[in-house]
């Protein structure tokens, strides 16, 4: 095809050939990282065929049930898929999951008891989960129930406090939380490895201590996850990464049979656990999803790479920079100006398959302290493996941004957010 076709296209949606051009320049220099990450999510294609394949997925497993639920073919299948390809035990993998967050609280409130202690190694966790602990007083909390809190931040080099980790592990001490992405914060985002030389020198203090991987936005990204290093529990949202934005809604839970069988009972009731719980139709979706997570993986961490090395030359600080290696797919930018903010996430926006039309305000989000702008045109409403980006209007305006269903789609969005800042004067040139 001659490039003048594509410019041409890009043309036509408003990309300007300088900027075209400023792209095709820093995609020349990514050709060995982008290589590298198709070579991951081959390998993890592989893993989840196999594991389809091992579990003998059949097509009336893509059909769902109503009512109870009992004797669900297709949802007992799908769970023993994501142990197999989690390397766990056992696994729920639900519709009636709403979303991370409560896949979190489920897997926390399921495995503690009155008078237990949760330790967070990993400093504070994502914002949700504060009201989930009680680190902010809330209705339901664990705090309510009688279950304590500690958490040990990271050392200002990102590396574990290991000397105050073993100070605040007691007789109390049941489970351990460590969230593997950065999510909002600018903490370095943690390796699958280093999850595995914490839970083992933890496991090493207490071997009875359950640990929890909070794994949003880290499924697929390496070749191992938590569980094979050691996690009890590894949990995290279908409308991130593992439903490879098919899935319209849902959470997992992998890990250990006995802590998997405690959020079953928690999740519908004692005495029901997992034998409850129809699938009604998503099930081909989650399959489905599961099958493109790992190519769909690739394409949002391409876009991540791509911006950071984008953003980075024109003087925008980028967390992860363009050269780091990558355990999550968020990509953090900061632009320094309530304009900048706004421009970029306006321009993720005009990018969208649906509701491109639409501009993104900043406005005063319940549970923030600043206002905050959002973009999102998902498929799937408040889907982050779809192109989408959020920015607080507060110092240091900074955006973050994550997800692409396809590598094209990202890279025309993150084009786009350039544009938009160029069109609106708030950057220059480039
Ligand atoms: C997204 C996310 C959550 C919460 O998931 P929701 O689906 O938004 O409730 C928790 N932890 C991390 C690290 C996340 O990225």
């Amino acid at each position: 095809m001659k490039e003048d076709l594509l410019k041409e296209v890009y043309a036509g949606m408003g990309i300007s050939r300088e900027v075209y051009e400023y792209g095709e320049r820093t995609l020349a220099a990514l050709e060995d990282r982008f290589r590298r990450i198709d070579e991951v999510s081959e390998y993890n294609q592989l893993k989840v065929v196999r594991a389809m394949q091992e579990c003998r997925v059949s097509e009336a497993c893509l059909l769902g049930t109503t009512g109870y639920g009992y004797n669900d073919l297709g949802r007992d299948t799908l769970e023993a898929v994501y142990a197999k390809v989690f390397h766990t035990e056992d696994a729920l993998v639900r519709p009636q999951i709403t979303c991370g967050t409560h896949a979190l609280a489920l897997a926390l409130m399921s495995n503690l008891r009155p008078g237990d202690q949760l330790l967070s190694p990993v400093g504070k966790p994502y914002d949700t989960l504060e009201e989930v602990i009680g680190i902010r007083p809330s209705r339901g909390s664990l705090a309510e129930y009688g279950v304590s809190y500690r958490q040990v931040d990271l050392l200002s080099d990102g590396s574990f406090d290991y000397e105050n980790i073993r100070n605040n592990i007691n007789e109390h001490t049941r489970l351990v939380t460590i969230q593997r992405s950065k999510g909002y914060q600018t903490r370095p985002t943690l390796s699958v490895e280093r999850i595995g030389e914490l839970i083992s020198f933890i496991k090493g203090i207490r071997p009875d201590i359950i640990c929890m991987v909070d794994n949003c936005y880290g499924e697929f990204v390496e070749t191992i996850e938590p569980g094979d290093v050691g996690a009890d529990m590894v949990v995290g949202s279908l409308i991130k990464n593992p439903g490879g934005g098919l899935a319209p809604i849902g959470g997992y839970i992998a890990g250990k049979r006995e802590c998997v069988e405690n959020a079953a009972f928690r999740l519908t009731s004692p005495g029901l656990g997992k034998e409850v719980g129809a699938s009604l139709g998503v099930l081909k979706d989650f399959y489905q999803g599961l099958f493109l997570a790992p190519s769909v993986t690739a394409s949002a961490l391409k876009g991540a790479v791509f911006a950071a090395n984008l953003y980075e030359p024109l003087g925008f600080s980028v967390v992860p920079d363009g050269t780091e290696s990558r355990h999550d797919i968020i990509q953090a930018v900061t632009f320094g100006t309530p304009e900048g903010v706004v421009a970029f996430c306006q321009g993720i926006q005009a990018a969208a398959p649906v509701d491109s039309h639409v501009t993104p305000q900043p406005w005063d989000m319940p549970g923030y302290d600043s206002q905050v702008i959002m973009a999102a045109g998902a498929f799937v409403s408040g889907s982050s493996i779809e192109l989408s980006a959020d920015g607080p209007i507060k110092p240091p305006y900074a955006v973050y941004f994550q997800g692409g269903l396809t590598w094209q789609h990202a890279k025309f969005g993150i084009l786009k957010s350039l544009q938009t800042l160029l069109d609106r004067g708030v950057l220059l040139h480039i």
